[in-house]
């Protein structure tokens, strides 16, 4: 790191960030950006260390967990639990919330985590993640369950580390989203990305198309128009993304625009979306929101839902402004039966176009 850069350090110092020196919510950022050092290091060895190992149990999610999804939640329970700040946590990785801290009002925070997401791009060597999320810890009473259940609103920070092909560390402090990139030379954070900006509009869409037949009607009808480009009411052509990590894909999307969407379907009625409120939605909507960005449901802001569930799921629209509003715009008008397509042959479920 040379000295005209800016390191995350005297970047979390400097008051114009929304930051201080003496800062406990800078001092906590630090011990996350740290465990992200470590667990980078970890996942570059790769094979060579054994990391790749699919492992026969499953998370709370049902999900078949790897030998990195176990180290990475045990490596930010330490390092949170030595930093001292942090009252409680909880992951997805764990059923049950952890409380950290033996006493009302010591430790302020509440940091609930996705330790490693993107997780079946492990093997393949494919870019990965870890996201989490801060909230205000209560001051009066050690925090039970529900104390975790606050809307994406009263984040007091969030962020995501990308271990792609350089490691990158982007969050936000509700004072812009900005990227740090990692510096091998002196392992330091490195800022990089000041104040992300998402262009409001875009010709890139990220969406699992394997899923296309369960997609409600108005998702139907606006990936239809994508792809039907310039033949139709886009007039314009567009282009798919698709790398199944949400790290790395929200992060194209901070870097260059974009719509990603993990739409509601009927794959599964029990399941309200794939991807979880809490450690993964609401933490990449605050990054993209500040970002200039637009993060939805298709039908509500998603840091305005008020959670019920540490691990509930939630469907995802979200980036470029213009794209994201025209999507609500389509469930609106399907739920206001203005929006006759879900019941013409052109967008049904046999539609030629999926
Ligand atoms: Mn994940
Ligand atoms: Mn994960």
């Amino acid at each position: 790191m040379s000295t005209h850069q800016t390191g995350l350090r005297a970047f979390l110092s400097d008051p114009a960030q929304g930051g201080a020196p003496d800062n406990p919510l800078s001092a906590l950022l630090l011990q996350v950006a740290d465990t992200v050092k470590i667990l980078s290091a970890m996942i570059a060895q790769g094979a060579i260390a054994d990391m790749t190992v699919k492992l026969e149990s499953q998370n709370v999610q049902g999900e078949t967990q790897m030998k990195l999804d176990l180290m990475s939640n045990d490596l930010f329970i330490e390092q949170l639990k030595s930093g001292g700040l942090t009252h409680g946590l909880a992951s997805e990785e764990m059923d049950e919330t952890v409380l950290l801290a033996k006493q009302p009002g010591k430790a302020p925070y509440l940091v609930i985590f996705d330790p490693l997401d993107g997780s079946s791009n492990v093997p393949i060597n494919v870019s990965i993640g870890s996201i989490f999320s801060v909230l205000q810890a209560p001051a009066d009473h050690l925090a039970e369950a529900t104390d975790y259940l606050q809307a994406g609103s009263r984040q007091v920070a969030a962020g995501y580390a990308l271990y792609g092909p350089a490691t990158m560390l982007v969050l936000t402090v509700g004072k812009g989203t900005h990227g740090f990139t990692l510096d091998h030379e002196s392992n330091e954070f490195v800022l990089t990305h000041p104040a992300i900006s998402i262009p409001e509009d875009t010709a890139e869409f990220a969406i699992n198309a394997s899923n296309a037949r369960f997609w409600e009607p108005p998702v139907k009808r606006y990936i239809a128009e994508c792809k039907a480009g310039s033949t139709d009411v886009r007039a314009r052509d567009f282009n798919m993304r698709w790398v199944a990590s949400m790290v790395a894909d929200i992060h194209r999307i901070l870097m260059r625009g974009g719509i990603y969407l993990y739409p509601k379907d009927n794959k599964d009625h029990t399941k309200a979306g794939r991807l979880r409120l809490m450690y993964e939605a609401n933490p990449m909507a605050m990054l993209v929101e500040q970002a200039g960005g637009i993060a939805s449901t298709g039908r509500m802001r998603i840091l305005e839902i008020e959670p019920a569930d540490v691990h509930q799921r939630v469907p995802v629209v979200m980036g470029s402004r213009n794209e994201v509003l025209r999507v609500e715009r389509y469930h609106q008008d399907y739920d206001t039966g203005k929006d006759e397509s879900g019941k013409s042959p052109f967008f049904s479920d046999r539609s030629f176009y999926m």
